[in-house]
């Protein structure tokens, strides 16, 4: 008879730790404490405890495999959907080489504005409040290291966001990510403001509309605040793609361009079940600008 964990499942030879005995047991913490339960209650309420516990651990585990499994698929489905695109913007691309061009996929932010809710601009501004006050308390400590990138050499990185219309900035809410370490840091930069002109930096930027769904500093044109006023997040975060053409720039050959897909959904939503991501573009880019490609699908 197959020898397994009584709360999880798993597999266990004769010579595995807690093997023995007529509740054998797997090395996980979580198995082990329901285990341990058995010395609290008596024989039947621990019976009715591991019977409950063991049927929700495996179906968590079930359903878990399953998700696997459908991100497995839904991976391998995109990436021959992505290689067709890719390859037919490459046929209407002069002297294409590939060692010279990078493929991406891109998610897409919002497209849609709209006003900014009274109640949106209240949260930011408590939240603002709340961060300056917890960054003047830090007193005379030094700031948090500078976190602002410098900027590239290629205008690809930023070509290839405004494309994206910021997909990873849809998770921003009406707290942009900022905290006291970023107000520390930007108080340090600007010594003669005082809280309320820190504040009012950040309030006055503001924008009447913003991209539905997103980032409250999320406008139709990209990121209103600066970068030096971007919470360390914002400034260092780089999704996968971007993190693929920023190490291919620093590599031989150098690049051309960056040959693009595009999909429909935005970075955290892109892989959840029941959601068109279907592709909405495909096109290349080069240094000077975007080129046409050959159309949307
Ligand atoms: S980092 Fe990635 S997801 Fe975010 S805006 Fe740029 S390309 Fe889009
Ligand atoms: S603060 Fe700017 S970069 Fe950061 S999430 Fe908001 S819009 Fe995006
Ligand atoms: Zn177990």
């Amino acid at each position: 008879m197959r020898l397994e964990c009584v709360v999880c499942g798993t597999g266990l030879t004769a010579r595995s730790p807690g093997a023995t005995g007529p509740y054998p047991i797997c090395h996980a913490v979580p198995c082990r404490m329901v285990l341990d339960q058995r010395a609290t209650m008596s024989e039947a309420a621990f019976a009715r405890h591991l019977h409950w516990r063991a049927r929700n651990t495996r179906e968590q585990r079930a359903r878990a495999r399953a998700e696997d499994e459908r991100l497995r698929a839904l991976t391998v489905a995109e990436s021959v959907e992505n290689l067709v695109q890719w390859a037919a913007v490459e046929a209407h691309l002069p002297g294409h080489q590939a060692d010279q061009f990078i493929r991406l996929a891109l998610p897409s932010g919002p497209t849609r504005q709209r006003k900014l809710a009274q109640g949106r601009r209240h949260t930011y501004r408590n939240h603002l409040k709340d961060i300056i006050a917890q960054a003047n308390l830090a007193g005379d400590e030094a700031p948090p290291a500078d976190t602002v990138a410098t900027a590239s050499r290629s205008t690809l990185p930023g070509q290839v966001c405004a494309l994206c219309r910021g997909g990873c900035c849809t998770r921003g809410g009406d707290t942009a990510y900022l905290s006291a370490d970023t107000m520390r840091r930007v108080m340090a930069q600007q010594p003669h403001w005082r809280p309320e002109q820190v504040m009012s930096a950040y309030l006055d930027r503001l924008a009447p509309k913003t991209q539905v769904g997103s980032c409250i500093n999320h406008t139709a044109s990209g990121c209103a605040l600066p970068r030096e006023m971007r919470s360390d997040v914002c400034n260092r975060y780089l999704c996968e793609s971007q993190k693929e053409l920023q190490g291919r720039l620093d590599e031989a050959p150098a690049l051309r361009g960056v040959v693009v897909v595009q999909r429909r959904q935005d970075h955290w939503s892109r892989h959840l079940p029941d959601c068109d991501n279907g592709i909405v573009g495909a096109t290349s880019i080069s240094e000077s600008g975007l080129n046409p490609g050959p159309g949307t699908p």
